[in-house]
């Protein structure tokens, strides 16, 4: 069993929110973010939101105010790419650690096996969620699988999965559905929603499939994971230039409070 979840809020790290381009992001390591995951299941108050935020999504949400709205409404944000990080060390508010979406979840499912929360997978293509789902069973044996939807339903049939999620008595819902339309559906239907947690995961479905990889640790943690996506979805280039687009507005900030200060 994972550390994080054997001894809760064990080793947590947590330095407060922190402001990235008008986005709140919260301080939190891997253990002190399952800590919060597991305050809100014990809270059974209502659906939560997690928000695993890269620089992709600040870029849009820089033009979106109501992407922006989302996010600072989520009830828990982490730094999911290396660049959210570099920026709070810019910004002169380093926040503790990165935390990346497809992590939290291996994570969380750990955890949800040792105690018994039902999981529902929504996204991906259709079959990739159940692929998942059997590889993740077969790795724990005491995780409970509540259900599992494909991404690529119509609007007419929200209501449907909606429905279906609530009838699974799912706690943990991991919204595969790539950076912001998953944010989007979950602020869209967390009244709806029994109480729950739900963690936007993007294509972390596709890799717990088999069908795509994660780049290497070590290339992860020298900030390198947009490298490795690129060389294998060369189609993500027009995408991936909202990194260096995003490095230069922290970098304007920092220079306008250098001049602010002086
Ligand atoms: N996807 C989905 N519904 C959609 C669009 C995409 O379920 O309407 C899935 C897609 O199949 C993939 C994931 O969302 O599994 C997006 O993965 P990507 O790596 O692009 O997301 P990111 O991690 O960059 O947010």
């Amino acid at each position: 069993m994972s550390e994080a979840c054997q001894e809760p809020g064990a080793g947590a790290c947590e330095v407060g929110s922190v402001d990235i381009l008008g986005l709140r992001v919260h301080g939190v390591d891997m253990a002190g973010a399952v800590s919060r995951v597991r305050e809100m299941l014990l809270a059974d108050d209502r659906a939560h939101q997690v928000v695993t935020l890269n620089s992709e999504m600040a870029m849009i949400a820089r033009h979106d105010r109501d992407l922006a709205a989302i996010i600072n409404g989520a009830d828990l944000v982490v730094p999911d790419g290396a660049g959210v990080v570099w920026a709070s060390r810019v910004l002169g508010r380093p926040l503790p650690a990165r935390v990346a979406g497809f992590d939290l979840m291996q994570e969380l499912v750990a955890c949800a096996a040792a105690e018994d929360w039902p999981v529902f997978l929504l996204g991906a293509a259709p079959g990739v969620a159940e692929e998942a789902a059997a590889r993740l069973a077969a790795r724990l044996p005491g995780l409970r699988i509540a259900g599992t939807h494909h991404g690529f339903f119509r609007d007419q049939d929200e209501q449907a999965v909606v429905a279906r999620i609530n009838a699974s008595g799912a706690r943990l819902v991991f919204v595969a559905m790539g950076a912001p339309r998953q944010d989007r559906w979950t602020a869209g239907n967390r009244g709806r929603l029994r109480p729950s947690v739900c963690i936007g995961v993007g294509g972390s479905l596709d890799v717990l499939a088999g069908r795509a990889s994660r780049a290497p640790k070590w290339m992860g943690e020298m900030g390198f994971e947009w490298l490795y996506r690129l060389v294998r979805e060369p189609r993500r280039f027009v995408r991936m230039l909202a990194l260096p687009r995003f490095m230069l507005q922290v970098l304007a900030e920092r220079f306008a409070m250098q001049r602010h200060k002086e």
